[in-house]
């Protein structure tokens, strides 16, 4: 199984689990645009991109972005983004789908600049502090 994401879906490769359910697996994006950013993927399926993924499995990764983003606003964000890239040439890194869920301040008001890894967390213990108030809140 070559697939980075398959392997943290099948528990091969750890990651801070933020949500899970027969469908999905949610876990923090190992360099964070926000802190909270969160992955979405299909534990059911691998395919790369959007117009390769089934529509029930989509509606299974929505329904898991509806969940965390109302959890991320309940934990005291202010709003949220979710975004999805496409191919290389669309920005896309790792070739198994997954939604971004990335968590904006109450009051930032600006339009998302992607810049990976630039909302570092201090240290690990901040890392599972966030990941623990998201999860808290689902
Ligand atoms: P994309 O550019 O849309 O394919 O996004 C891939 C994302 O996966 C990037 O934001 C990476 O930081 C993230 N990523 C890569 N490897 C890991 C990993 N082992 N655990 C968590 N996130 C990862
Ligand atoms: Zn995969």
């Amino acid at each position: 199984m070559p697939c980075l994401f398959c392997k943290i879906a099948a528990g091969e490769i750890p990651s801070v689990k933020i949500y899970e359910d027969d469908a999905v697996l949610a876990f923090l994006d190992i360099a964070p645009v926000e802190k909270g950013h969160t992955l979405i993927i299909s534990k059911r399926v691998h395919s790369e991109a959007l117009i390769e993924t089934p529509p029930d499995v989509l509606a299974e990764m929505t329904a898991a972005a509806k969940k965390i983003g109302a959890a991320m606003l309940k934990a005291g964000w202010g709003g949220f983004n979710v975004v999805q890239n496409n191919y290389p040439d669309g920005g896309q890194a790792v070739p198994h789908i997954h939604l971004h869920i990335i968590p904006r301040a109450k009051g930032r008001k600006t339009p998302l600049a992607w810049r990976s890894g630039s909302a570092a967390y201090a240290d690990d213990a901040e890392r599972d502090a966030i990941a623990a108030s998201i999860r808290a809140c689902l």
